[in-house]
């Protein structure tokens, strides 16, 4: 209490994208239950694009 940082809201409150342990990118969303980068637990393939060169 007094000096200190002040509680910022609701930093940290919920988090929505958690290590994807495909990818290993913190892209794995959770309430989505799939990878935004790799597609992880939305395609069993990788998700890729051809303007993403990813492989
Ligand atoms: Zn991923």
């Amino acid at each position: 209490m007094g000096k200190g940082t002040p509680a910022m809201g609701k930093m940290g409150s919920k988090k929505t994208h958690v290590p994807c342990r495909r990818c290993g990118k913190h892209a794995y969303n959770i309430r989505k239950g799939a990878c935004a980068s790799c597609g992880y637990g939305k395609t069993a393939k990788w998700r890729s694009y051809n303007w993403a060169k990813t492989h």
